[in-house]
This record gives C-alpha cells, structure tokens and sequence, in this order.
C-alpha cells in the first residue's frame, strides 16, 4: 500500500523509486511534498526553496518520471534528444544536480549530461553529441555549445530554472533571455529562487504561465535545528579565537574537522588558510582565483575528511552541496546581511542540528545588525576571551589597506546588489504580469551602494524578448 509519508504514493515507476531507495531516502522533503504531484500534472511551478531542502529530486524525479515513456535503449543520438534542460547559476550547482539526476536516471535509458565553463568543452561536446535527454548547464557555455550546433533545444519539453535570484544576480538575464527563445513555446517552465525581487516577479511574469506557487520555508528565515553564536573580540585575535574553536569545539571538546569558514576577501581566504596550515590543521581555500578542478580537489578532500578546514570565499562556495556539516564559523561578518543565511544554510540541514559561530569586531557592528534585522532576531553578543593573541602575518598585514581587487569579483555588484527586499509576495495570490511598483516595503537589509534607478527598465527591456 502506498503511505503518504514514503515515496510511493507520487505514482513514480518502480526504476524510480528503487534509484530512491538506493540513494537512502526514505521520507519525501517538505519541497518534494508539495513539488512532485504538481510537477507530474504538468504545471508550471514557482518555488521558493534554497538549495539543501531537496529541492532537486523535487523537480527532477517528476521530470524523469514525464520523460520515461520516451526512454529508448537504442545506441542513435536522434533517439536520444534534449527533453528537460536545467538552467543553474555556477558550475558547482550544474555539477551536484547533474550527479543526482545520474543517480536517479541510473535504472532507466534516459541520459543526463553535464555542461559549463571553465572546462575543455570536448567531452562535453562528444556527450551532447551521443544524444541526451537530460541537460543541465549554465547559460553561458550552454549557448557557445548551441553555437557550435553541438546539440539542439528544439525539442525541450520542460526547462528549469534553478537558483533563478542568483542567475540575475550575476547577469546571466541576456543569456537566459536567448536560450528561452529557442525553446518551443509549449512547454513546461519550472522556476526556483531562494529570494524574490521586483527582477524576479517579472522574469516569472514573462517566463511561467500560470504558475502554482511552492514555499516550504519562510524565505530569510533561520531553521530552528541552528544554534547561533557571535563573539566580539579585536582584530588581532581572531586568528587566536579561530584555533581555540577549533581545538575545543569538536565532539567531547575536542578538535572540529570538516569545518567551512567564510571569509569575506580572497586575500584573506589565502592567508587563514596558510595560518592554519602552520597551525597544524589540514587546512585549504575556496576562492575565484582557484580553477575548477582546484576546487572541486578542495570540496572533494572536505568531504573525504582529508581537509579539516575549507576556507572560502561566498562566491566560491555558492552552490556547494556539502550536506551533515556540523558547524559553519564566520571568520568575517558576511558584507551583505543575505550572505549570512546562504552561509550557514550549509549546517543544520535534513533535520540535522547545526551550529554556526560569528567572530565581529566593533567596526562589523553596523553588518551585524543589518543580519539581525533580516533574520528578525537578537543575537547575544558574547566577548571572547583570547588566551594567546597571534600576530598577523608581515606580508599581508589585515589592518593594511585592502586592494579593492582582493575582494571576490562578484558579477552582482555591477549588476546590482544582491541584498533582496523582504516582502509579502508569498502571502498574495499570484497575479500574472503584475509587479506593481511600490509593492515591496522598504529593504530590511541594503548594502552601502544602493541599487541603480535605471535597473527596472533594463530589466523589462531585456525581458521583452521572451513574452510568451
Ligand atoms: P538539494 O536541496 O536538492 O541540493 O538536496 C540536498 C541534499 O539532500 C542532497 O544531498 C540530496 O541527496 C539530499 N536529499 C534530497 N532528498 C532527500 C530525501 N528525501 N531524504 C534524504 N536526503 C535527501
């Protein structure tokens, strides 16, 4: 019989849920809930869920599951054309939902392929070229593959766009706007977003038709599994406080491993993880200037336990799929109150308790109220008590003077700050092509530079092109 709570009960072929199975799930996730019976009717969908709620098996199963009656185990690539395409932000969210996709696929012909930049294209290219259903890409290489009539979007039935707020954010509208145009009209459109700005209203407006709205989680809301520490202390100590942490905060007050600290500059990314190093712990860093495979080397001995700590920048470990991370430190108060949660979503998921610690100084104060006040709670602010101050390194002294390009490129900032105003929009009924001005309060949470006037119009111009 099929219960509600287990995976039987969404009418998934049994290929499917023995791939579940296998995978060790056992319980739908809120997002899944709610998402897999709305995907199989054939809706478009606008959901609001962050990556680390299983938002992806969310759409990919009920996708797998539209496209099985046209799997063929015939070797010809004409049998074996672009069904579903998935849109993602950064490589290394194109490359975690393309290994799931695999695994879920893995019983079944379909094929799943994986493409994006900053890698030989050869491979990808000879994949595309066999023949494959599911697609998953970022926008940019996806269109030098299309130019190269590597493969063809003539027959997508479903396309996804997934971490849509993050995709505007780095100015991939163009881009998109040109793959949407080159799918047929119908279709099935699929859209997620952990946030949702006047961008966003009008990308779905333009983009989903009629769409059934999907919310898990309160949006800027902290999960209740997370406890959340913040210790103000001088500059100079944080290194100090930063070892301390780690030598007395792990189980039984002993050493932490697999621990992910944030920093906010890539220079500093570099420089902690070299102290860390001299310290003794097996320490590495994850930032912009580090090629794909230097990361994916990073993320890969993270998650074997070989590396104690990964220091990372929030451009670098966007997108990271690092689930059972038990605590996420702070290094530095993130620039934008919204890095925050994106942050320490990387602790507590699946119902796992987390913890995430906060190292501030007096200058942060005004960052960490703006996080206070997106997140609608009160910190405690706790002194730490630093037994052995460590004296900064010579060579890149942290009281100096910062070159503004050691901070991480964020495509975003030349784009518009990514800091999203907190509105009611879930709490509305959705109105198509309705994103009236003066809708939205006032941002909780700006950021110093405040968004450029012209952005709307910029925005509705680029649009234009994809109006179904
Ligand atoms: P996602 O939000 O899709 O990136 O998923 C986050 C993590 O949760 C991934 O590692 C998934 O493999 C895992 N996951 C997804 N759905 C389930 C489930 N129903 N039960 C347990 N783990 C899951």
């Amino acid at each position: 019989m099929s219960d509600p709570k287990d995976f039987t009960h969404f009418g998934l072929d049994p290929l499917i849920l023995s791939a579940i199975t296998e995978m060790g799930y056992a319980t739908p996730t809120p997002i899944q809930a709610k998402a897999i019976p709305v995907v199989m009717k054939g809706l478009d969908v606008m959901g609001a869920a962050q990556t680390g709620t299983g938002k992806t098996a969310g759409f990919a199963l009920p996708i797998i599951q539209k496209l099985l009656p046209h799997a063929s185990a015939s070797m010809s690539p004409a049998r074996h054309p672009v069904r579903a395409l998935i849109l993602a932000p950064t490589r290394e969210l194109a490359d975690q939902t393309a290994d799931n996709v695999k695994k879920y696929v893995a019983k079944t012909p379909l094929r799943c392929a994986v493409v994006y930049g900053g890698v030989d294209m050869d491979p990808q290219t000879a994949a595309l070229r066999s023949g494959v259903e599911i697609l998953v890409a970022t926008p940019g290489r996806l269109l030098d593959h299309l130019q190269q009539k590597n493969t063809s979007l003539s027959q997508v039935q479903i396309v996804v766009l997934d971490e849509a707020d993050r995709m505007l954010d780095m100015g991939f509208l163009p881009d998109i706007s040109r793959i949407l145009n080159l799918l047929p009209k119908e279709r099935q459109s699929l859209m997620f977003s952990a946030t949702f700005s006047e961008e966003i209203k009008k990308l779905a407006a333009n983009f989903l038709h009629d769409p059934q709205l999907i919310e898990v989680a309160r949006r800027n809301a902290i999960a209740d599994n997370m406890t959340q520490e913040v210790f103000k202390l001088h500059e100079s100590e944080k290194v100090a406080a930063l070892l301390e942490l780690l030598s007395t905060r792990g189980p039984d007050g002993g050493r932490l491993t697999q621990v992910l600290v944030f920093v906010n500059a890539k220079i500093e990314c570099r420089r902690l993880a070299r102290q860390l190093q001299k310290a003794g712990i097996n320490a590495d860093a994850i930032h912009g200037d580090k090629t794909q495979d230097e990361r994916m080397k990073a993320l890969e001995g993270f998650k074997t336990d070989t590396i104690e700590v990964l220091v990372a920048t929030d451009v670098a470990a966007r997108g990271l799929d690092i689930v059972e991370l038990p605590v996420v430190i702070n290094y530095d108060v993130p620039f934008a109150a919204e890095d925050y949660i994106h942050r320490i979503g990387r602790t507590g998921r699946a119902g796992m308790s987390g913890l995430t610690i906060m190292l501030m100084t007096g200058s942060e104060e005004r960052a960490v109220a703006a996080i206070e006040k997106l997140t609608k709670q009160k910190f405690e602010i706790r002194t730490f008590d630093v037994k052995q101050p460590t004296r900064p390194e010579r060579s890149e002294h942290r009281d100096r003077p910062v070159r503004r390009d050691a901070f991480e490129r964020r495509p975003e900032r030349a784009y518009g700050p990514p800091a999203q105003p907190i509105d009611d929009f879930f709490s509305k009924p959705y109105e198509p092509g309705a994103a009236p001005a003066g809708a939205v309060p006032a941002p909780a949470a700006q950021p110093a530079s405040a968004p450029g006037k012209e952005k709307p119009a910029r925005v509705a111009a680029l649009l234009s092109g994809i109006k179904r």
